[in-house]
């Protein structure tokens, strides 16, 4: 078990530079790299820059994070798309970070899940050609809103075996997957090798479908039937990455350093109740 820290929990009161700092300094394993933010950088820095600090360091690059909303796009939508694919798919190697995740699209019209799984594993089957070709594993994550095209774990995972690829697996996001009723039995049946990434966060107490990103709080003080899922994770043998990952503007108002260490002290207490 490793734990990383995704840059959205400090996305407006920090910087790549300030994330990456403060998480050697508090001793995160990983760190999920946001697109934005990379650019943003690469405007003051050098990719080279960035190696060198990973090589000096004990922390270390995860993933990018990520593509937004990849499906259902025309070729002219798909074109900032595929340039960050490319952008990360390029310094990659450099970087040493092979992992790139996806998110599907809101609000695509009144489509059935067949119609939806057809159509999201031939956007998948486009990306991955391009890919592949840099070994990069694509991580796809369902978001748990009701106007998202894929919005439960089963649906997602049903999307992945229909891929089959090695280099295409499942993010299970404990907000993502209460938010919507997934349902543990799902998790249960998955082969434990297409679960590339667990974000944890929790939720305040909201109606069924009305739970947002900005609602979620420090793993463990939330309603999410944590201990649930992490059962299942630790029946599945599951002993990859934890990535803490909250979108609360009430910890964008906190000094980052202070929600990065605040961060590292929750998600350490939770763990450590799983793994030692
Ligand atoms: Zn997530």
């Amino acid at each position: 078990m490793k734990l990383c820290y995704n840059q959205a929990t400090t996305m407006r009161n920090s910087t790549l530079e300030q994330d990456l700092q403060y998480c050697e300094r508090y001793g995160y394993a990983y760190i999920e790299i946001r697109i934005d933010q990379l650019k943003e950088y690469l405007t003051r820095h050098t990719v080279e820059e960035l190696a060198a600090f990973f090589r000096a360091s004990n922390l270390k690059p995860y993933a990018f994070n990520g593509l937004e909303e990849f499906n259902y796009r025309t070729a002219e939508e798909f074109k900032s798309i595929r340039s960050d694919m490319e952008l990360c798919c390029a310094v990659s190697d450099l970087l040493q970070c092979k992992m790139l995740t996806m998110d599907p699209k809101f609000d695509v019209g009144h489509l059935t899940v067949p119609q939806i799984k057809a159509d999201t594993v031939k956007a998948v089957r486009e990306i991955l050609a391009y890919t592949d070709q840099y070994n990069m594993k694509l991580a796809f994550e369902f978001c748990g809103a009701p106007a998202c095209c894929v919005n439960t774990y089963g649906q997602a995972y049903d999307i992945v075996q229909a891929v089959d690829s090695p280099n295409f697996g499942i993010i299970l996001d404990f907000f993502h997957f209460y938010a919507m009723g997934s349902r543990l039995e799902d998790l249960r049946a998955s082969n434990v090798r297409k679960l590339f990434m667990v974000h944890i966060d929790d939720v305040e107490d909201y109606p069924l479908g009305q739970a947002t990103d900005a609602d979620r709080v420090w793993p463990g003080e939330g309603v999410i039937d944590l201990d649930g899922i992490m059962q299942e994770l630790l029946a599945l043998g599951y002993d990859g990455v934890f990535s803490l990952e909250l979108f609360r503007p009430e910890y964008w108002e906190m000094a980052a350093e202070d929600v990065i260490r605040t961060g590292k002290e929750k998600s350490d207490a939770f763990l450590s109740k799983y793994y030692r």
